[in-house]
């Protein structure tokens, strides 16, 4: 099996959670409840972490939201980021109230704002995000590229981060999202080539549940095999939590974070002998609580089904009413059709306990 070779990044820490270096890719989200809505945020945030969302970002646009912040901050189970467009009041007020880290976007803010917020994150010891946004990439770069391409999303950031260093600030994370899926992947590739600090990669705007799955997978899926991204939001309109599920679905797809087993399967044809689907379904129910990473293969019949079957942790061959069960690569014993589900499960959970 191949494997990635992780891009290298300069290790920076988000409250608890250190990011970039070898640290696994961190999974994040965003409440999308009025912020100073204490009660309902804090609700929110909590499903998240029961999710598995390991940094959370609150949105703070005016003075409510920042003085709901120390309460939040006191409950919040994880780190948590203060989200700041335009406002640097805000930003000031969020780092004063105990946020992990600040989100900014500098294309939004006065210079000497901008400073005034790298200083105050460096006198707390915080990290600050740099997030550069095709939708605000400066005017002259505009100009000068052409349009807000990747290297116009690059150069801003660039601009940016020189900023920060001439001050002396350097616990940086950087994203630079665009909804153009190759506009993003080029951007985050060359900013992968050009900056040491870690990236926080993600499709901005990216869709429903279901069309904003497939278009992060597009967007973000080459820039995971490539080795880039050391935290990963799949945004998604409508419930976070659904984020959650769907960042740990990609980072286990492209093999970067496997918390729990890959099931995989055949698509089924008219050589099918067993029931591919409902079997999947069920094995992937009983499996759900086991946090082990294992790959195991599901296939409806003996012709590619072997040859499936035994690169995986555990497989099976459908045939005529029965299967053949594999455990790494070699052939363990013959199971009717109406066992191999707890057959499966058995050895799995065998399998993650060895
Ligand atoms: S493994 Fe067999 S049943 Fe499944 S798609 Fe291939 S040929 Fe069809």
């Amino acid at each position: 099996m191949e494997h990635v070779t992780r891009r290298e990044t300069t290790p920076v820490r988000i409250g608890a959670v250190a990011i970039g270096g070898t640290h696994p890719i961190a999974v994040q989200s965003m409440t999308t409840t009025p912020t100073e809505d204490v009660a309902a945020t804090m609700a929110q945030v909590l499903r998240l972490a029961a999710a598995g969302c390991e940094i959370v970002r609150v949105a703070v646009p005016h003075p409510k939201a920042v003085r709901a912040l120390p309460a939040l901050v006191a409950e919040c189970p994880m780190p948590l980021v203060a989200d700041i467009h335009f406002r640097a009041d805000c930003a000031l007020g969020a780092i004063e109230a105990g946020a992990a880290k600040i989100r900014i976007n500098p294309g939004n803010m006065e210079p000497d704002a901008f400073l005034r917020v790298l200083d105050a994150a460096g006198a707390r010891g915080i990290a600050v995000r740099i997030g550069v946004n095709s939708g605000s990439v400066p005017m002259d770069l505009i100009e000068a590229f052409g349009g807000p391409t990747p290297d116009a999303l690059v150069e801003a950031a660039a601009r940016y981060v020189a900023v920060a260093e001439r001050r002396g600030f350097t616990s940086i994370v950087l994203s630079l999202k665009s909804s153009d899926t190759l506009c993003n992947l080029r951007a985050y590739r060359r900013a992968a080539d050009r900056f040491p600090y870690p990236l926080h990669i993600g499709v901005t705007e990216a869709g429903d549940a279901d069309y904003g799955r497939i278009k992060s997978a597009a967007g973000l899926g080459g820039l995971l095999l490539d080795g880039i991204g050391d935290t990963i939001r799949i945004s998604l309109v409508g419930d976070p939590v659904k984020e959650i599920e769907a960042a740990y679905d990609l980072l286990k797809a492209t093999g970067r974070r496997i918390l729990t087993p890959e099931i995989v399967a055949c698509p089924t044809c008219a050589r099918r002998g067993i029931d591919v689907e409902a079997i999947v379904a069920e094995v992937k129910a009983a499996l759900k609580d086991l946090r082990a990473p294992l790959r195991i293969a599901i296939c409806g019949c003996v012709v590619n089904g072997p040859g499936e079957a035994r690169e995986a942790d555990l497989g099976i061959a459908g045939g005529g009413g029965e299967g053949v069960l594999f455990r790494r690569g070699k052939t363990l014993m013959k199971v009717p059709e109406s066992k191999l589900v707890e057959t499966l499960v058995a050895e799995a959970r065998k399998l993650a306990q060895e």
